[in-house]
């Protein structure tokens, strides 16, 4: 194995700083959920977590220096030398470089994302937590389009402070328990363990006078209201993406986003299926029979002419083009879909009866060709 300092690519002489900012840029790019199943960047990012643990901590490094790899592999003190036989203690050497990670429930790679080498302890940027909002809008609403307002609750950066959580500006000290670096060093023997700092948790800085208005957080609920524009032919469970519009990042991270999950009313008669739309229309039997010219409504609100043809039968489907919903992505329009169903006449006078009973007695087979093969194919049974 080489030199420590020459793993982390610095020389002898290197700051505190330079150490640790050399161990984070090659431990992101050497990270096994970067690299997986790449056994040499593994050994790669075992190496290097060992070099920054022992060149992180200056009682270490002085022993580095005078003895070398040496003064480590001796069976000194209590607990004996470890080295980075696992990845386990490598990923802990990583956790705590990276100050703070993992809070939040977020992956280490989430919090490091964004990250600008050179940060102090935890104060890496963070982009802040997406929001989700709904909305319910009517079926003809949904198939013009229109604009939402919406009042949503979010944390956005206070105002009184501009984000620093402090009254002024000399209100933000360096943390006297970590001086500044976010971790602490506890030492177990001869050897320590860095750990992020209890007192500012990472952060490296403490305000001694927090601001009156957000009590130290930085943050604000406020009620914002937000205008949205809901495009023509959104459907039912669509979502639309509001970049920026939810909490505020932390230490300078950009804020996160808004969902707003559309809620589209059903319609009383027209149903829809992706951009076709579906109508159930009843006719008269005389208009089955005979034929006849219908206005048919649309979702738009206008009427289109629709020819019911001589001898239409219930369940007869007639397709009118463009006359659907709009797609939401702009592809045009869906067909309307006529599904004609002929009522039986009711509540008849008796001059009415009497009119269908002279036509009953002119009936012929041909006139109900369904009915004739019907009772034709079912003599065979009997
Ligand atoms: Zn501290
Ligand atoms: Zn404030």
């Amino acid at each position: 194995m080489s030199d420590y300092y020459q793993t982390l690519g610095l020389s002898k002489g290197a700051s505190k700083d330079e150490i640790k900012k050399a161990y984070r840029k090659l431990a992101v790019k050497y990270h096994p959920d970067k690299n997986p199943d790449d056994n040499d960047a593994e050994k790669k990012f075992k190496e290097i977590s060992e070099a920054y643990e022992i060149l992180s901590d200056d009682q270490k490094r002085q022993m580095y220096d005078q003895y070398g790899k040496d003064a480590f592999s001796g069976g000194m003190g209590g607990g004996g030398p470890q080295g980075f036989s696992s990845m386990e203690d490598a990923l802990r050497t990583f956790m705590g470089a990276f100050g703070g990670g993992g809070r939040g429930g977020d992956s280490i790679f989430d919090s490091i994302f964004g990250f600008e080498a050179g940060g102090q302890g935890g104060s890496h940027p963070r982009q802040g937590m997406s929001k989700k909002a709904s909305v319910t809008i009517s079926f003809e609403e949904a198939a013009t389009g229109i604009d939402k307002d919406l009042s949503i609750s979010l944390n956005s950066t206070c105002k009184t402070c501009d984000g620093s959580g402090a009254k002024s500006a000399s209100d933000i000290k360096t943390c006297s328990t970590c001086g500044g670096a976010g971790q602490v060093h506890q030492t177990r023997g001869f050897f320590s363990m860095s750990t992020t700092c209890p007192q500012c948790h990472g952060a490296g800085k403490m305000i001694t006078n927090p601001c009156g208005t957000c009590h130290g957080t930085g943050k604000e609920k406020r009620k914002e209201r937000v205008s949205i524009h809901i495009p023509a032919g959104i459907d039912d469970g669509m979502r639309i993406k509001m970049g920026g519009y939810g909490d505020a990042g932390e230490n300078g991270g950009p804020a996160g986003d808004l969902y707003v999950y559309v809620r589209v009313e059903p319609h009383e008669f027209f149903e829809r299926d992706g951009d076709d739309l579906h109508l159930n229309v009843p006719i008269s039997f005389s208009e089955a029979a005979l034929g006849v010219k219908k206005e048919i409504p649309t979702i738009n609100g206008s009427a289109v002419k629709l020819t019911v043809p001589e001898g239409t039968q219930t369940g007869k489907v007639l397709r009118i083009r463009g006359e659907g919903m709009p797609n939401v992505h702009g592809h045009g329009k869906g067909d309307l879909l006529v599904h004609l169903t002929v009522e039986t006449p009711v509540s008849l006078s008796s001059e009415q009866k009497k009119l269908l009973e002279e036509f009953q007695a002119l009936e012929n087979p041909k006139n109900s060709p369904k009915k004739k093969s019907f009772f034709e194919k079912l003599k065979v049974f009997f």
